[in-house]
């Protein structure tokens, strides 16, 4: 999909816009999403020099890993980017998309990590670790 999509944090102080070709949605049920979220992350990703980011001042970004950053809005506290170091790819949490998104959850990755106070009942794939070829957090970082 390379239309226009804008969506934007609880608050509305950072907005984001870009006509960049979205990914598919991958769940993440790694332990640092899950204590991000308060469940996983839903995520999308856009080539970085596609998106357009209004209120950059306004995010915070925590330094998840050796190789990744997460942004948060430092105002309403809604989970946005996870950015691995140097990459051209952002991944962007899918709720953050106004509606209707076109976006679509396509599988699930480090199930294995999943709280245990829930099921995955959507039938979609799951991955008890990572997916080849998918930049993730990893299991226990
Ligand atoms: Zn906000
Ligand atoms: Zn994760």
């Amino acid at each position: 999909m390379t239309s226009e999509h804008t969506g934007g944090c609880l608050c509305g102080s950072v907005r984001l816009r870009t006509s960049g070709r979205l990914r598919e949605v991958v769940a993440c049920h790694c332990s640092q999403c899950r204590k991000q979220t308060g469940l996983y992350y839903a995520a999308t990703n856009v080539a970085v020099d596609t998106l357009f980011i209004e209120g950059e001042e306004s995010i915070t970004w925590y330094r998840a890993s050796t190789f990744a950053r997460r942004g948060f809005c430092k105002t309403c506290g809604s989970a946005l980017f996870w950015a691995a170091d140097g990459a051209d790819e952002i991944s962007i949490m899918a709720g953050l998309f106004d509606q209707p998104s076109d976006l679509r959850l396509a599988y699930h990755i480090y199930c294995a990590d999943k709280g245990d106070y829930y099921e995955i009942t959507d039938g979609l794939p799951q991955y008890r670790q990572g997916r080849p070829g998918l930049l993730t957090a990893g299991p226990s970082e």
